[in-house]
């Protein structure tokens, strides 16, 4: 095969898997014992594109082809692009050569679906184990798992993929049937099942035989496409609040969908869901694992789309102003993280500082605080403060008129497309 030829087909694959954003590689511990690389540390070597997609890793699909025909995807089967498929060795001599030079710390692999979910996952597998046993790679590995492939097939992957994740697409069972006909629901929950039984099987074996073989270290993740169907924002974190539970999922990502076909069921072209959308969500995630809400506070039958000009926690402490102003001196950790403008570092700052003594607003200014918003919903140990009588509305306009977040400006007709 000419150079030449794998570069047309890099450009082709690489280019076909941008549109796949769960690539993150954090939380893998797989220690070099002689081999070439170590995934250990890697920790987040994600980077970016300008329009702020994801394509850390070498970052490929084993081939675009695809005998199914998912109306959001520009892999399907009825789009007519120029199509390619990697050998299994391409891919594993691409890899190594890449990680030789540094360009890349691991390999992001996913597929369409040629002939069928098996035999698609089958070579994923072999492409991830000759790289462990052959090439004796020690970095990360991140592979797609099939809809539709068989449990066998998923635990073999488990033992050579640090992460392993299968893409719910889209986040309601209706938009899935409307947009992926091919698709069933139950062939995204099968793999997702099986893995995550795996990995509790695993961690279970571990702690009595030390010498259990490694099974997907990272975990799983999974990604829905928002935008795509006239789902809410309530919509999709519900059911990512529910494959977190169920599904033990380290991570849920969000991907605004990009228009890329002219069909009556989907968003028109030249209108892709803003990123301040992706961005709310991705907050929304972070608030219900890291700060102890619950999604029903934020997102319920009152509230079904997040506001996009102000963040969710900031939105939550105006509809309930009855909680506040909390005394910085006094409250308890879990209340404070509820203050908007007080991150989690912040908190246990102010938890340290007022052992030895009262805080007051230089106190907290210098610990970090975003004093713009959280003036109004705390109160120190200082005289000067703010007026107390104001609206919600008030406190709002206020915040924005001296905020400079870069996301200001940037709302989009996409959240109206489906309301009218
Ligand atoms: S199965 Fe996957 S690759 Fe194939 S059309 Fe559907 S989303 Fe695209």
């Amino acid at each position: 095969m000419s150079f030449e030829r794998i570069k047309e087909k890099l450009n082709i694959l690489a280019d076909a898997a941008k549109y796949d954003i769960s690539c993150s590689s954090s939380g893998s511990k797989r220690a070099n014992k002689g081999g070439l690389g170590n995934s250990d540390g890697v920790g987040i070597c994600h980077s970016y594109t300008e329009d702020g997609r994801c394509v850390s890793l070498l970052k490929i699909l084993l081939t675009n082809h695809c005998i199914f025909d998912c109306a959001y995807c520009v892999t399907r089967k009825s789009n007519d692009i120029k199509r390619a498929a990697f050998k299994v060795q391409e891919v594993v001599d691409l890899t190594m050569n890449f990680y030789r030079r540094n360009y890349i710390e691991g390999l992001f692999l996913s597929s369409g679906i040629f002939n069928s979910p098996d035999t698609t996952m089958e070579r994923l597998v072999q492409v991830a184990k000759k790289l462990r046993l052959e090439e004796n790679f020690n970095g990360y590995i991140h592979l797609k798992s099939i809809p539709g492939a068989s449990d066998e097939l998923m635990q073999e992957a488990g033992l050579y993929a640090d992460r392993l994740s299968v893409n719910i697409e889209i986040p309601t069972i209706s938009g899935l049937k409307l947009l992926a006909p091919d698709k069933k629901h139950e062939d995204f929950i099968k793999p997702m099942e099986a893995v995550k039984n795996a990995i509790q099987i695993y961690q279970s074996e571990k702690k009595i035989i030390k010498s259990t073989p490694k099974y997907a270290l990272a975990g799983q993740s999974t990604q829905m496409i928002v935008g795509a169907t006239g789902e809410s924002d309530r919509d999709v974190m519900y059911s990512a609040a529910y494959y977190y539970k169920k599904y033990k999922m380290k991570r849920v990502y969000y991907s605004g969908y990009i228009p890329v076909a002219n069909d009556s069921r989907l968003p028109a072209l030249g209108s892709p869901v803003p990123l301040l959308r992706e961005n709310r969500l991705y907050q929304t995630d972070w608030l219900l694992r890291f700060y102890g809400f619950d999604i029903r506070e934020l997102l319920n039958n009152e509230n079904q789309n997040l506001d996009l000009d102000i963040d969710p926690k900031l939105s939550w402490a105006l509809r309930n102003r009855e909680l506040f102003p909390l005394d910085i001196n006094k409250a308890d950790k879990l209340l404070l993280a509820r203050v908007p403008g007080i991150g989690l570092k912040s908190v246990y700052k102010i938890i340290e500082a007022r052992k030895f003594r009262k805080l007051n607003w230089e106190h907290l200014k210098k610990i970090g605080i975003a004093y713009n918003r959280a003036r109004y919903f705390i109160t120190c140990d200082s005289n000067s403060f703010e007026k107390r009588d104001l609206s919600s509305l008030q406190i709002k306009g206020l915040i924005l008129q001296n905020s400079n977040s870069k996301f200001r400006k940037d709302y989009s007709s996409q959240l109206n497309l489906f309301s009218s």
